[in-house]
């Protein structure tokens, strides 16, 4: 039995109805792309698949078509290139002129960005400018029987899960942070089409002037913990940055890196780009080995993924436990050290 809706349902769902395709925007700095790109490609698949529809894989920059063949090499049947001087660098203005130019003429259903300061800087002013809601920082991404994007994230400060969903309008946009989503297989020679959109924005008309890019040189030890295999993280129950030797020790034997709750950055035992959680990096290394860290929920969101999660915490009652593949009830300054000359026997 069909249902019958009333008319401006029934206007709502025609309009909605006009929108057909899952995008993708790949973001790259100088024709280099973000991993984080390839990953929204993979759940892509999976929201094409549900909804019937394509892949597509939206590329904005100059002398950026190489991408469209590791785009499609990564599962989009489609890329949608705009390739320009004026694009060169990113510009909010620039890239929000093309992708709103795009938007409108092929009205795409679903459109997937990174959480990165490129696309969550694109993502809202484009959701602004095209009238629709946006889902910022999601860590699921599903489908209803009714089209809708179902965009699952932390609120409330991590305590909930909550999922939302923009059932009025189109696109329905999300952003997700990079390493959430896992890289999907990569098959090169992979073939797809095209469509290269003849559009520039006059240079004149854009307000920002990017004068030279000066590479961050305050921060020479700064470490990308989210491409580690393997990584030993602490927490308050360190007591003191020095005591941290010990977990770089563990991590060099097992050549990773060196991780922290938010209480040992927020301490000043870490700098913050260790930090794993919500306010922090979203890791999924081959091993997580946690120590004197609680397992408070907006830990747990930037971990919960690793292949395996050992932890190390004195209190058995402690919540990390309930995530861990192996917990060690015990003093950590006594098994770390017992850990490390261990591997180092082998
Ligand atoms: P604690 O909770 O104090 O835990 C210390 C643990 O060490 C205890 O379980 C204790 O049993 C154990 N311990 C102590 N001594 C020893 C020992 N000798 N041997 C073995 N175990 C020992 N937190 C994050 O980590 N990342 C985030 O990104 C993040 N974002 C947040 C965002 C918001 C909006 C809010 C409200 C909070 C956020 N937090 C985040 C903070 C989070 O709620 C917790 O406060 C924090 O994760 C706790 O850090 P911890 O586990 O190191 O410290």
């Amino acid at each position: 039995v069909e249902e019958e809706l009333d008319p401006e349902a029934a206007a709502i769902a025609a309009k909605l109805a006009q929108y057909r395709g899952v995008w993708v925007f790949i973001e790259q700095t100088e024709g280099e792309s973000a991993k984080v790109s390839w990953e929204l490609l993979g759940v892509g698949q999976e929201l094409a698949a549900k909804l019937g529809v394509e892949l597509c894989a939206l590329i904005i920059g100059h002398k950026v078509e190489h991408l469209c063949t590791e785009a499609f090499a990564y599962g989009a049947t489609k890329a949608y290139l705009v390739d320009a001087p004026v694009f060169f660098h990113y510009r909010t203005e620039a890239y929000l002129e093309a992708c709103c130019h795009l938007i409108t003429k092929h009205k795409p259903e679903v459109i997937l960005m990174g959480a990165t300061g490129m696309g969550r800087d694109l993502a809202g002013a484009v959701a602004t400018k095209v009238a629709t809601g946006l889902t910022a920082d999601c860590t699921g991404l599903g489908i209803d029987d009714k089209r809708n994007l179902m965009q699952t994230r932390p609120a409330f400060g991590g305590n909930i899960m909550a999922t939302i969903m923009c059932d009025k309008f189109r696109p329905q946009m999300a952003t997700v942070r990079p390493n959430v989503m896992p890289m999907p297989e990569h098959k090169p020679g992979a073939v797809g089409t095209i469509i290269r959109e003849d559009f520039t924005v006059p240079e004149e008309s854009i307000l920002t002037k990017v004068i030279e890019i000066i590479r961050d040189s305050h921060n020479k030890s700064a470490v990308d913990i989210t491409g580690a295999e393997f990584i030993v993280s602490g927490g308050r129950g360190m007591m003191s940055p020095e005591n941290f030797a010990i977990l770089h020790e563990l991590a060099e034997e097992l050549g990773g890196v060196v991780g922290a709750s938010r209480s040992a950055v927020d301490a000043g035992w870490m700098p913050t780009d260790r930090q794993v959680g919500q306010t922090g990096k979203t890791v999924r290394p081959k091993i997580y080995i946690a120590c004197g860290i609680s397992g408070a929920i907006q830990h747990l969101v930037g971990m919960q993924d690793s292949d395996m999660v050992i932890a190390i915490n004195r209190d058995p009652q402690a919540p990390i436990f309930e995530v861990a593949s192996y917990g060690i009830v015990g003093d950590l300054f006594q098994v770390i050290p017992a850990l490390t000359k261990k591997i180092r026997e082998i």
